[in-house]
């Protein structure tokens, strides 16, 4: 299947009739929502959906709440995603709203987003914490890894690696699973996944260790893979997406494509270091990025960008 370069904001913000002329090609807008595929075909631009998969409101829903290594409920804050996956009528239900997307609407692609284990990436210091301990996740866990390990304890102190591997290749069977529900239904579609945006080092390999986002095993079932690039959210630089994307071919297979989802709160700065030589992001996400189409100097930055990534050097 062949990917095209997609361009635009993430929202479902209204654009001017004339964002074409700016480089927009696409949106990314969350849920299948009836108003925003509406919008991109009246303005000529791809429809693309981002699918929320594990992510609850823990007020409503405490029983999703994954159990950390002390037997409580994790410590989480306003952006917390993750589930415990042993709670089988959520899972069903995410799967029934993705069943159902997809048999009234044709979007380009789905990024399904929330992809992980419980935490929390947009910030500088993260609270990161191991989960889900709950009896079922235990058990679970026991089964699939062929090993005897009744508490968070031993689990931690004597299989660490297992339980890691554990909780990676579920991530990637529920990865896999969504993907043939979206490609069954819709065979050219793109199937996107946000993703933390740590290299694979960093927090002492919290990519895996605590996200079990593994770009191997993820691989058979995404085309596309979208690092939340939010620079002051996280306390970086806007060299930030520049240097993500030099070093990704340490840990993105070669086959798969890698897409940036910068920030519109680190605009322009952000897009020009990106689109810079090196490593190039295949098209380009812009949270919150609509209003930027509204002014024409921040609008004809962004076609500049939108050009030099499509030409480099
Ligand atoms: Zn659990």
């Amino acid at each position: 299947m062949s990917i095209p370069l997609l361009f635009g904001p993430y929202g479902s913000a209204q654009l001017p009739r004339d964002v074409k002329e700016y480089g927009v090609n696409a949106v990314w807008f969350h849920g299948f929502n009836e108003q925003s595929f509406a919008d991109c075909s009246e303005r000529g631009l791809e429809a693309c959906v981002e699918f929320k998969t594990f992510r609850a409101d823990f007020q409503k829903h405490p029983e999703l709440i994954p159990i950390g290594a002390d037997g409580s409920p994790i410590r989480y804050g306003r952006l917390v995603q993750g589930i415990c996956l042993s709670k089988k009528d959520y899972l069903a239900e995410i799967e029934a709203q993705l069943r159902s997307g997809l048999q009234k609407f044709k979007p380009r692609g789905v990024w399904l987003d929330y992809l992980t284990f419980a935490g929390w990436f947009e910030t500088p210091e993260p609270d990161l914490q191991e989960s889900c301990f709950c009896p079922d996740c235990i058990a679970d866990f026991c089964q699939t890894a062929g090993v005897d390990a009744t508490t968070p304890e031993r689990i931690l102190g004597s299989y660490a690696e297992e339980w890691k591997a554990y909780k990676c290749g579920k991530i990637a069977r529920f990865a896999l699973r969504y993907s043939a529900l979206i490609k069954d239904a819709l065979p050219d579609c793109i199937v996107g996944a946000y993703m933390c945006p740590w290299t694979p080092g960093q927090f002492d390999g919290a990519l895996t260790r605590i996200f079990a986002q593994d770009y191997k095993l993820l691989a058979d079932a995404i085309d596309v893979f979208t690092p939340l690039i939010y620079c002051k959210k996280s306390g970086r630089g806007p060299e930030w997406g520049r240097e993500w994307l030099d070093l990704s071919p340490g840990f993105v297979p070669a086959d798969r494509k890698v897409q940036l989802i910068l920030d519109a709160a680190d605009y322009p700065d952000n897009l020009l270091e990106t689109a810079t030589p090196g490593v190039q992001s295949w098209g380009i996400q812009m949270f919150a990025g609509a209003p930027l189409f509204q002014d024409r100097d921040k609008a004809l930055v962004f076609r500049r960008s939108v050009e030099a990534i499509r030409q480099p050097g």
